[in-house]
């Protein structure tokens, strides 16, 4: 599947390029921390998953659509659709399954443990969208394949996502300033940075919402939905209410962080809060 790395390779690259010459022109936030520190502990990970991921099952979810559509194993192989419309739809149903994985991702201790390393970032950028603990992104991509399976997804569509969410990831976590019309457009679709932001806010109540990572509808009609932060975009402060050695935290100890306890009242404030209660948009 060599055409296939390329192609996410050329993804990668092209939004990387372009979402950080527009946080270069038009930053939102203030840095808190030297970018160049943050640039080499996130494109470090970053690179550390694509080495893993080509060592292993980097095109798993691709080859498993392949082997769905032979075997016409999966629920949208269970009725005659036409081509566009199992596409759209195998889009949409995988975004779903993406923020319900998030939804875990927060409300299980374990997933948490290999997630709160994405949370402990003192800073957004675009590097921020795919800097994730190794083990997070195998069991996401193990999670992915049972879903293509289950759905019986076309490669195409899958594809198209994976590349779509990744492009989407590293939007939604640039520090970039958009225009609040411009911004309200586009949040009625597709998640945007002030929308994401909120995600990781030091606040467990805010970071237990706004769980989508490229369509806003899920967040909307889940009822976890957050319009505003409430100490205002530029003040917010991002990252873990419980991890108070954030700014010393490398590589190495980003990579062991989900082995180490969990603080107990804060992974329970994490659960608790996690219940969806959280839907004060009116937008
Ligand atoms: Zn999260």
């Amino acid at each position: 599947m060599d055409g296939e790395a390329t192609f996410r390779l050329g993804i990668f690259l092209l939004v990387l390029l372009l979402v950080a010459s527009l946080e270069f022109w038009q930053p939102k936030r203030q840095w808190r921390e030297s970018r160049k520190k943050r640039w080499g502990i996130n494109l470090g990970l970053i690179a550390l998953n694509v080495v893993i991921q080509r060592a292993t099952l980097g095109a798993a979810a691709v080859l498993m659509a392949v082997h769905v559509q032979a075997e016409g194993w999966g629920l949208l192989n269970l009725v005659e659709l036409p081509w566009w419309l199992a596409f759209l739809i195998g889009l949409l149903l995988l975004d779903l399954a993406i923020y319900l994985q998030h939804v875990l991702a927060h409300a299980l201790p374990f997933f948490w443990r290999l997630h709160q390393v994405h949370h402990a970032d003192l800073d957004l950028d675009v590097t921020s969208g795919l800097r994730f603990h190794p083990l997070e992104i195998l069991l996401s991509l193990i999670y992915k394949v049972a879903v293509v399976a289950a759905l019986g997804l076309h490669p195409l569509t899958v594809l198209v996502f994976e590349a779509l969410l990744n492009a989407a990831s590293m939007f939604s976590h640039a520090n970039i300033r958009l225009k609040p019309r411009l911004e309200r457009v586009i949040r009625w679709f597709v998640i945007t940075p002030d929308m994401h932001r909120i995600h990781h806010s030091i606040h467990p109540r805010e970071t237990n919402s706004n769980y989508g990572f490229f369509l806003s509808i899920w967040d909307r009609l889940l009822g976890t939905y957050t319009q505003d932060p409430k100490d205002g975009h530029l003040k917010m402060t991002l990252g873990l209410d419980y991890q108070q050695m954030q700014e010393k935290l490398g590589l190495k100890d980003l990579l062991l962080m989900p082995f180490k306890p969990l603080p107990k009242a804060d992974s329970e404030t994490q659960q608790s809060s996690s219940q969806g209660s959280n839907s004060q948009g009116s937008q």
